[in-house]
């Protein structure tokens, strides 16, 4: 294939899907169906498959937005003034919530939840697409415009959820008001924040560098840092959990910071290190070198933050500004610390453990895509 040929769905099939590297972001499905193209669904196991060959027009946009095809990366590295090799930040933090809702729902420090909950009520959002989940296992994409909605949507599940097949119905949804029951609902969403892992955040402004839509709607991302996934079915029933003598039922919470954190109902933690989570990751996370959300507003994890804080990388402008305004009106608050120069060194703890875990994925992504694992 030339340099400046127009690449298709098929390109798309053999570059990504069939070798292995999609992260079923849903990002193709969403601007093929927001275009009113509809060539494009995701299957049953999530992958993006041809609803019917004859709609596509080969235009080239599904190649052109995914994640891995880096197609457009150098014009949306541009754009974020990326720097090698973690991307451009003004500030790393360490935060949490002020809400006491908050604290008994959220992952790390709730700063994503009162964060979100913050610019909703201060007029700043229409809404967040966030994930919530009903039995505990799986979760759901959903636009949250409510207090309780963000609040229900806290905590993290290290599923798959594509995130950004979400926002393009909601989209085609706002001009063809076919699903939609609350018409008035719908045509407020017009700035929406997303929370979402790199490869999504990735999508979205590769859409956005192509002002493509339903990125216009985009108006703040929240990036979370990615070690990678895993289908909860795998980690469930491959013994993974069982050998360590756990039983399924007595988990309580799990998380990703330094290693994998599974917190049972009896309040008891246990570690398992990153290399053993492996086994149930999804295979394309396991050849994906993106950790810590280059291109986000925000960029969050637990990595380098005591217990109930988030690290907060803070990268634009409007991040900048975000987190300002969420501090001095005191929906969350820095991490204490005694002195200026102790301050400086949680931020400098902080930043040299994303960027050792943004190596250490770069280099397992080479050894998996290289195949020799
Ligand atoms: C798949 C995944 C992998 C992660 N890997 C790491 C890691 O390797 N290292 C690290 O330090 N941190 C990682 N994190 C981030 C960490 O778990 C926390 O989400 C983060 O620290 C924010 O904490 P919080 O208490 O401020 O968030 P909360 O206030 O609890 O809010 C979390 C928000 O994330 C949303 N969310 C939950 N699951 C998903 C999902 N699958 N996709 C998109 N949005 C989702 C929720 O709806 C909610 O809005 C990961 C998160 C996820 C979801
Ligand atoms: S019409 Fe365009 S976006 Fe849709 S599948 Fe074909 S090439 Fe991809
Ligand atoms: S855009 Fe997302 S869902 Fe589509 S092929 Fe790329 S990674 Fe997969
Ligand atoms: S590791 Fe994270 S960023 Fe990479 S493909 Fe998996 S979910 Fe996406």
């Amino acid at each position: 294939m030339k340099e400046n040929e127009i690449r298709s769905f098929d390109d798309l099939l053999a570059d990504v899907i069939d070798a292995g590297i999609c992260s079923k972001c849903g990002g193709c499905v969403s601007v093929c169906s927001a275009n009113m193209i509809g060539a494009l669904k995701l299957d049953k196991n999530g992958f993006p498959t041809y609803t019917d060959k004859e709609l596509c027009l080969a235009c080239g946009l599904c190649h052109m937005i995914c994640p891995h095809t880096h197609t457009v990366r150098e014009e949306v590295k541009s754009r974020f003034d990326w720097k090698p090799p973690v991307g451009h930040y003004t500030n790393v933090i360490s935060a949490k919530t002020t809400d006491p809702d908050v604290v008994e729902v959220a992952t790390d420090g709730g700063v994503v939840t009162s964060l979100l909950i913050h610019m909703l009520e201060a007029g700043h959002i229409d809404g967040a697409v966030v994930s919530t989940s009903e039995d505990g296992y799986t979760r759901q994409a959903v636009v949250a415009t409510s207090r309780e909605q963000i609040l229900q949507a806290a905590g993290s599940h290290f599923g798959e959820l594509p995130h950004l097949e979400e926002v393009g119905e909601k989209y085609a949804n706002y001009v063809s008001v076919v699903k939609f029951s609350c018409k008035d609902n719908t045509k407020k969403l017009k700035r929406l924040a997303v929370v979402g892992t790199p490869c999504q955040i990735t999508s979205i402004r590769n859409m956005q560098a192509l002002a493509i839509v339903p990125s216009d709607i985009i108006t703040f991302t929240v990036g979370l840092f990615c070690m990678q996934c895993f289908e909860m079915s795998n980690l469930m029933d491959k013994e993974f959990i069982r050998r360590r003598h756990i039983n399924p039922d007595d988990i309580a919470t799990m998380n990703i910071k330094e290693d994998f954190i599974l917190t049972l109902k009896s309040g008891i933690t246990v570690h398992i290190p990153m290399k053993e989570i492996e086994e149930v990751a999804r295979p394309a996370c396991l050849k994906c070198d993106y950790f810590a959300n280059d291109f986000a507003d925000i960029s969050v994890g637990g990595l380098g933050s005591p217990e109930k804080h988030t690290t907060v990388m803070i990268r634009t402008l409007r991040g900048r500004m975000m987190i300002a305004d969420a501090l001095a009106k005191k929906s969350i608050k820095m991490r204490e610390s005694r002195s200026a120069d102790e301050q400086r060194v949680y931020k400098h703890g902080m930043i040299s453990l994303i960027e050792e875990y943004a190596a250490r994925k770069e280099a397992r992504a080479r050894i998996y895509r290289d195949g020799s694992r």
